[in-house]
């Protein structure tokens, strides 16, 4: 048997690919991976898939992962696992294993994406099941206040450090080169930083006003979910005294380095305080 089989959910969409991975590991009993959604004909087939079940396990809390765990533990008896659980729950700390039959898994506190967010790791065989915080394609939201960059990039250099060899990702394809992945999304999350603050050096803005030049070149329908994105690098950079809220305005971020503004207008545009030449600031967002 398949160390791992995928039931995919049926619940396609921009932000859960062709549908949310439910992992089926180990023999049985086996251990069950975020269940997906309360889909009668979906959680057959993970009973059918999975035979006994030693325990429903929860990456996190959002519906596309967890909203089936009541009922599957309904059909199989099983109890649900989670670090945040609810009633009729068991709570999985940080650290904590769960054993099944020929497979045993650590859970991962690994905050980010959300705040009770788990990544399941199998130590012996260097897999890790990553829910939401690395995807099969593309990258995982990190939307405020619920999503916090600064604990989702230290979660992933914590996962990175263990050095995993296989990522079986909530949504999307298995990552068989685990750890060129987490390089290439730690990298992802840096460039963007630094896009945001090159987009600062022209001037205090808001998410909204800052996302057109980091994202140019990209659909402006996904200009919203970028503002999020935009939003949570600003936040982290605040906590790091890196930017600062424009006391104007409540989402109007400045960077830090920047000459406070006084109310009479400069001599000079803000633009001509900048030390960096100007190629610099206005190449930013335009590849
Ligand atoms: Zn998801």
């Amino acid at each position: 048997m398949a160390y791992a089989s995928r039931v995919l959910a049926p619940n396609p969409g921009p932000f859960t690919l062709e549908g949310t991975n439910t992992w089926v590991v180990g023999g049985e009993p086996s251990l069950v991976i975020d269940p997906g959604p309360d889909d009668p004909g979906h959680l057959a087939e993970v009973v059918g898939t999975a035979g006994t079940i030693g325990a429903i396990l929860l990456t996190h809390r959002h519906p596309d992962h967890a909203s089936g765990a009541a009922s599957l533990s309904r059909l199989s008896g099983a109890p649900v696992l989670a670090f945040r659980p609810e009633t009729g729950e068991r709570e999985l700390p940080d650290a904590g294993t769960v054993q099944g039959a020929g497979i045993r898994l650590r859970a991962l506190h690994a905050p980010g994406h959300t705040e009770d967010h788990l990544v399941f790791h199998d130590e012996a065989f260097g897999s890790m099941f990553t829910g939401d915080v690395v995807l099969g394609r593309g990258t995982s939201i990190v939307d405020p206040p619920e999503g916090d960059m600064a604990t989702y990039v230290a979660t992933l250099e914590r996962l990175n450090a263990l050095a995993p060899r296989v990522l079986y990702p909530g949504h999307g394809p298995v990552v068989w080169e685990a750890r060129e992945k987490l390089d290439e999304y730690l990298e992802h999350r840096l460039l963007r930083e630094r896009q945001v603050l090159e987009a600062l050096r022209s001037g205090p803005g808001t998410p909204e006003e800052l996302v057109p030049s980091i994202y140019a070149g990209y659909p402006a329908e996904l200009y919203p979910a970028a503002a999020r994105s935009v939003l949570a690098h600003l936040v982290k950079l605040e906590r790091e005294g890196r930017v600062r809220r424009d006391p104007a305005g409540g989402t109007r971020f400045a960077a830090a380095q920047a000459r406070t503004r006084s109310r009479t207008r400069p001599r000079t545009p803000a633009r001509a305080h900048r030390s960096e030449p100007p190629s610099s600031a206005e190449g930013a967002g335009t590849t």
